[in-house]
């Protein structure tokens, strides 16, 4: 090597064990072998027309320059409307919400807001995968704690014995991706004693908010005014709207914790698309889109759900999200990634391994399928589903 070469960055990587996310290696492979992409999340239906109008009418009105820094005010007033009405949280929109290039950089950058080098950062698993890069770069380290699998519950003991000095932050992700678990007001209740025993901040993933089934409510940690205090509460309207491609998702957070969140996401990514902030902030008046959001999914999670009954998968619970987790270990030793794989180049299925979601190697066997699909595409999944043989 000369004298002014510079050294090898793949030796010296920041993320030294990351590699490129199961997302894209699947959707990739489900693209290579033309199989039916039940993997990564997001819909192969369109957003509403009315929706995309709104957007072509917002370009052609000449909103095509910079949005301010923490999104249009209008956007942020109906965001701070929709957490009024559905938490009873009142919002200051001017201070206390901010837009973002979607849910990722709104989890990055609440992390790198408050995780220092040294801090320990909770969070549970399955985990989604955003996560513990974003720790790692902030300088600090994930306390990995399981969920209590079929039900995928945490076990809040557990929680309050992993807590130390060193806890800077607990992440939290209701409706639970990729278990499809919700948390429960009693949940709430266990948080707010965990924090009453060590002062950390709360990280709430709540992209999947408007996904929750069977009657049961979404607990937004907005909806407790002492966990508020210390969140920082990240949602999409990616998987709202039906339109991931868009990039579009908000933080809400104390004053303070938004000042502080606001000097890093002003430089990450300044602002937001502007013609689709002001297509969403018109679309959000009629609160019908968000409200009707759980019933439709839920109709796609019974198709999908019937249509394996009665099959050698093992369905799991699917309380929220537009995930299911299906067991194969009842016919099949390989591994979950094995198992992905060759359902992809064999079976025309592809699907997301749960093994790549822990820390700690856990390999029962699940794997998990989006069912944000045309009903079509579900019964001819659930079709090759069906014809794997046992092995
Ligand atoms: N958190 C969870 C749990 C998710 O499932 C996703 C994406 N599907 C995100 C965050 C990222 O959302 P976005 O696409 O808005 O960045
Ligand atoms: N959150 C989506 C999922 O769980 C994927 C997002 C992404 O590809 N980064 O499938």
């Amino acid at each position: 090597m000369g004298q002014n070469a510079l050294p090898a960055l793949d030796q010296e990587s920041k993320l030294p064990q990351v590699e490129t996310t199961i997302f894209t290696v699947m959707s990739a492979m489900a693209a290579e072998y033309g199989a039916l992409n039940l993997a990564q999340g997001f819909p192969d239906f369109s957003c509403p027309k009315a929706l995309l109008e709104r957007v072509h009418q917002a370009m052609l009105a000449g909103m095509n320059q910079y949005a301010p820094m923490a999104g249009l005010p209008l956007l942020r007033q109906r965001i701070a409307e929709k957490v009024q009405h559905l938490y009873g949280a009142q919002v200051d929109e001017a201070n206390e919400v901010t837009v973002t290039c979607g849910a990722t950089e709104a989890l990055f950058v609440a992390i790198q807001t408050v995780v220092r080098p040294g801090d320990e950062v909770i969070v549970f698993d399955p985990a989604y995968d955003a996560y513990e890069p974003a720790v790692q770069l902030a300088g600090g380290r994930c306390v990995h704690i399981p969920l209590q699998a079929p039900e995928y519950r945490i076990d809040w003991q557990q929680v309050k014995d992993h807590l130390s000095a060193k806890t800077r932050l607990i992440i939290i992700n209701s409706p639970h991706n990729p278990t499809g678990s919700v948390l429960t007001a009693d949940d709430l209740n266990e948080l707010l004693a965990v924090v009453g025993l060590q002062p950390c901040y709360l990280l709430s993933d709540e992209v999947y908010e408007h996904i929750v089934f069977d009657g049961q409510a979404h607990c937004s940690l907005l909806s407790v005014p002492a966990l508020r205090a210390r969140s920082f509460v990240v949602s999409s309207f990616g998987k709202t709207y039906h339109t991931t491609g868009w990039k579009v998702g908000y933080c809400v957070a104390p004053a303070m914790l938004s000042a502080e969140f606001r000097k890093i996401h002003q430089y990450c990514t300044f602002s937001i698309s502007t013609p689709f902030q002001q297509a969403i902030a018109e679309f959000m008046a009629d609160a019908t889109h968000h409200l009707e959001l759980a019933s439709f999914y839920q109709q796609k999670r019974d198709v999908f759900r019937a249509a394996l009954n009665d099959s050698a998968w093992e369905l799991l619970p699917c309380a929220g999200t537009y995930f299911q987790l299906a067991r194969y270990r009842g016919f099949s030793e390989r591994s979950e990634v094995e198992m992905a794989r060759y359902l992809t180049q064999h079976h025309g299925i592809a699907s997301i391994p749960l093994s790549v979601f822990y820390e700690q190697g856990c390999d029962e066997g699940v794997l998990r399928f989006c069912f944000a699909k045309h009903n079509d595409t579900l019964l001819e999944g659930a079709k090759r589903l069906k014809a794997v043989p046992f092995q």
